[in-house]
């Protein structure tokens, strides 16, 4: 019998709704829900996968132990043995939990419980995909809500927001053409699907957005507003001064401005100073911040879990032997943070516990892998970025052996002859003192790069680190092939054909890639797909003690024409 229900996707902070049809409790279509608050029935290929997530045949169904298959049961009860002895040996601050930005928030105050309450260790913290910790540290969660898109009178919009997070598009694009004097301002370092409805679009150098951000702030002479070398911004803009003023000037005029920011892979310093200028922005003009994450429950896992440890500070107890025995609940961290820990390192552990939704490079080199159900699978709340709760309530049950992080923490507590609680949400953490006038300073100095700068090239089709959307049907027969974005400047220093492989080599390896030469790309900028783990692992990771997240660059770039 058919049966009608709805879910939200997870794939972005957006959490969109979307209607599933069921046939005798078996998912057979998805639907729109016109209904759902934000995306009101839109629904991008992301969410479209919702469907294949629940009926994939390569799911990581089966718990293992050195890689054979075994009973869930044996597993939590491997871990929970292996837990105890390294406690007993060198105590709960040796054991280290990374947990994904797809959990629940009951979930996450669960893994709080089970980090402080069972395990005694205070190394929790949450794997991040590309900047969205210190967009998070930067401008908060926002106060924007769905319908303050409606009565906009003009957007500034930070990032490809039209590519990244896809079902705000139309409604900002309407508010816009609502009326002819409203306007879409946009920053992104090349032209973008973003780009293409802005009324003007500033194109700032990478990683200089704080400039420009900070610019207009000085130029709308905002409360706290950062020391800025508006001749420094203007060129980093490729603007006059006069125009940044200008534009300032409009933005004061206007009674109802919306920012909207999205974090993306870069130098993590400019991105919580572009999040922190953003939000300031919208503030010093009586207007509404909505910051975009990657992470699908990216705000909820800031809330909920609290920033006392980090991912870099993590990793970086793993490599130096602090930390023995490391469960991660849900990201592959090899792939989503390339080099930033050695399988090496990995292997050296007492104990690597992961679970995960598809097998990955950092399950293949567990001890203990555990199957992980899709936020469809369960019952939970979620925190989305226009502000309340998303609940889902569970579409079908989980697949095979699979069950939510929350279950397997329960049973690993029971193990350990302990409970969790529910847990109080941590609330979210003070915002850390920065020295921002230093800070810009900093990217003032930065000189231009010289030759080739690689940036990431958002893909709709894909999910940052593409370790989930990387399975999915729809983009592997749309574009089954990845490409790296080239200017035509590039293009023809390299006498590069349109379709030609390339070989792009940095500091940390080369990978032959396909070029598409385009005219989104200018001034040696050329972006490489995030979501290809050889491209991506041509970044270098770099941890930033002051913002105690990684900085993502590419040195000594080159590129050699195959042809
Ligand atoms: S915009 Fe984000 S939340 Fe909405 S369907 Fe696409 S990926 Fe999912």
């Amino acid at each position: 019998m058919a049966e009608k229900r709805k879910g939200s996707c997870l794939f972005c902070s957006l959490q969109c709704g979307f209607g599933m049809e069921l046939d005798e409790g078996a998912p057979v279509r998805i639907d729109f829900d016109e209904e759902a608050p934000l995306n009101r029935g839109a629904l991008c290929a992301r969410g479209h996968y919702n469907i294949e997530l629940l009926l994939h045949p390569r799911r990581f169904l089966a718990a293992t132990v050195n890689r054979r298959r075994v009973p869930r049961v044996t597993a939590i009860s491997r871990v929970a043995g292996k837990l105890s002895s390294i406690k007993e040996e060198n105590g709960g601050t040796a054991i280290g939990v990374i947990v994904g930005t797809e959990l629940s928030n009951e979930d996450y105050r669960k893994a709080v419980s089970f980090a402080s309450d069972v395990v005694g260790t205070r190394s929790l913290a949450v794997a991040y995909d590309g900047n969205d910790f210190p967009f998070l540290e930067g401008g908060g969660a926002g106060n924007a809500a769905p319908e303050d898109l409606d009565d906009a009178d003009c957007f500034l919009l930070v990032g490809d927001i039209f590519w990244g997070h896809p079902c705000i598009a139309k409604r900002i694009i309407e508010a816009r053409h609502a009326s002819r004097s409203n306007a879409i301002y946009t920053v992104n370092p090349y032209r973008t699907n973003t780009d293409w409805f802005a009324d003007f679009h500033i194109k700032a150098r990478p990683d200089t957005e704080p400039l420009v951000l900070g610019a207009i702030l000085s130029a709308l002479r905002a409360k706290g507003a950062p020391k800025v070398d508006m001749d420094s911004a203007a060129a980093a803009a490729g603007l006059a001064v006069a125009e940044i003023e200008a534009l300032a000037a409009d933005l004061k005029e206007r009674k109802k401005v919306v920012v909207v920011a999205s974090s993306r892979l870069g130098n993590s310093a400019s991105a919580r100073l572009t999040a922190l200028f953003a939000s300031r922005i919208a503030d010093s003009v009586g207007g509404k911040y909505a910051p975009l994450f990657r992470g699908g429950n990216a705000i909820g896992a800031y809330r909920h879990v609290g920033s006392g440890r980090t991912v870099p500070e993590i990793l970086a107890d793993v490599a130096d032997g602090k930390i023995k025995a490391l469960l991660v609940f849900g990201p592959d961290i090899l792939q989503l943070y390339p080099g930033a820990v050695s399988t090496d390192d990995l292997e050296a552990l007492g104990l690597l516990a992961a679970s995960s939704v598809f097998e990955n490079d950092t399950s293949k080199h567990s001890d203990v892998g555990l199957p992980q159900a899709v936020w469809t699978e369960f019952d939970g709340s979620y925190t989305p970025s226009f502000g309340g709760t998303t609940s889902i309530e569970a579409l079908v049950r989980p697949q095979g052996d699979a069950v939510a992080v929350g279950e397997m923490l329960q049973a690993l507590a029971a193990e350990l002859g302990s409970g969790i609680g529910a847990g109080e949400p941590a609330g979210e953490p003070e915002a850390p003192e920065i020295d921002v006038d230093a800070a810009l300073g900093a990217i003032a100095k930065r000189a231009p790069v010289d030759g080739v700068s690689l940036v990431e090239g958002t893909n709709p089709l894909h999910r940052w680190d593409g370790a989930i959307t990387g399975r999915m049907t729809f983009p592997q027969r749309q574009r089954p092939y990845c490409e790296v974005w080239i200017g035509e400047d590039v293009a023809a220093e390299l006498g590069l054909a349109p379709g030609s492989n390339v070989t792009v080599t940095s500091d940390r390896g080369e990978t032959r890639i396909i070029a598409t030469v385009t005219d989104r790309m200018q001034g040696g900028l050329v972006a490489i797909p995030s979501y290809v783990p050889d491209a991506r692992g041509l970044m270098a990771w770099t941890p930033n003690a002051e913002t105690r997240w990684y900085d993502v660059a590419a040195t000594g770039v080159k590129m050699t024409s195959d042809s």
